[in-house]
């Protein structure tokens, strides 16, 4: 059997359809960028997600750049974020003009340990970049009290938790705003790359609307100088076509997680992944904790199955944050983890037969 990380082009050929029918008619009403399909998209997006403004732009990592920046977070700010996540969440803070600030992640739910991230705020302190990562909503009552307590800006990071939910309510809804990738392997995928921001605040969005079309909401009226992160229209029709079928997919990841911890309980050396109570974790991975990681990792592929690490370096232990003068020991449990964590092939359409086979596998591997 032969089971890829993600399989893109099955779920491309399940709605061929729709997909085709979306790019000809970008094409025919030569609408390349902004215009009549990114409107669309953003106005579905809102609707189906249940928020007032959607400001789609041109990458998941712009958007986080654009919020800081129309917040006025900027030099000799420190912004708060988790140390293992996508460099997306840390990079976009220095692109600001701040300073990152990282905080060790929670032994149990991989998402930035709320008992120590009141130990990192400083009076320079202006927000905190909340990564639910893997599509595990991190503790967001608790953080948004600190963030109240302390007078600084909550932003969600949403490029892994597409419609993952606290106590029924999205994540992204909980903050000032919150950012979403579109990365063709995210649970909500475009065929590039793609990137939305949200918000309830109207003045803030006509502010990052703005400052991400070149400051201007008008043609030739720039109030201010932006950058060029505009969605292009291939992009926003695609998205749309894929839209309608995105809860049915949301709900296929959860059963098949559902499955894997069925089929993977009882294997000695293998931690499955908890969901935090009153959760709903969307499974952007399927994060497992396994004892000789590298070892099964290369059984697994000799066996044909498709592994990855998210992320095998944490973020303070990149060389490009060695300037920071951070140590290994300062983040125990992400540089602890970052040796065992191995994320299982997860998408909507994979199979019984398939996860089954992947636990077998697993089986043997610890049996030998
Ligand atoms: C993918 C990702 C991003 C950035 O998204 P791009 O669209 O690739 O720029 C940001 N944060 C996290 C946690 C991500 O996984």
């Amino acid at each position: 059997m032969n089971i890829p990380f993600v399989d893109l082009k099955q779920q491309y050929l399940s709605i061929k359809k729709d997909i085709d029918t979306a790019i000809e008619n970008v094409i025919t009403n030569t609408a390349f960028i902004g215009g009549k399909y990114v409107k669309e998209f953003e106005a579905a997006f809102a609707s189906l997600y249940g928020v007032k403004h959607v400001i789609a732009c041109a990458n998941g990592t712009d958007s986080l750049y654009i919020i800081m920046k129309m917040l006025g977070i900027g030099n000799g700010d420190e912004v708060i974020t988790v140390a293992n996540s996508w460099i997306s969440s840390s990079e976009t803070i220095t692109q600001a003009g701040a300073k990152p600030v990282f905080v060790d992640i929670h032994p149990d739910y991989y998402s930035i340990d709320e008992a120590q991230l009141k130990n990192a705020i400083t009076s320079n302190t202006k927000a905190i970049i909340l990564v639910h990562l893997q599509g595990q909503m991190a503790n967001i009552e608790a953080v948004e009290n600190i963030c109240k307590e302390h007078g600084i800006f909550l932003i969600e990071d949403c490029a892994q938790s597409h419609f993952s939910e606290y106590k029924g309510k999205r994540a992204g809804l909980f903050g000032i705003a919150a950012s979403f990738s579109f990365y063709p392997g995210k649970n909500l995928g475009a065929y590039g790359d793609a990137g939305a921001i949200i918000t309830n605040d109207d003045e803030l969005a006509s502010k990052m609307r703005m400052y991400a079309n070149h400051g201007a909401l008008v043609k030739h009226q720039h109030k201010i100088e932006g950058i060029n992160s505009r969605l292009d229209g291939l992009q926003a029709s695609i998205l749309s076509a894929k839209l309608p079928y995105i809860l049915k997919w949301t709900e296929q990841r959860i059963s098949n997680a559902a499955l894997y911890n069925k089929h993977l309980t009882g294997i000695e050396g293998v931690v499955l992944p908890e969901v935090r109570p009153e959760s709903k974790h969307t499974y952007h991975l399927y994060v497992i904790r396994a004892k000789k990681r590298d070892e099964l990792a290369k059984y697994l592929k000799d066996n044909g199955v498709e592994t990855a690490v998210h992320y095998p370096t944490i973020l303070p232990n990149l060389e490009a944050y060695s300037y920071l003068g951070l140590t290994p020991d300062q983040f125990p449990v992400a540089t602890a983890y970052q040796q065992e964590i191995l994320s299982l092939p997860m998408y909507p359409e994979l199979t019984e037969e398939q996860i089954k086979y992947i636990a077998q596998k697993l089986k043997e591997f610890y049996q030998n």
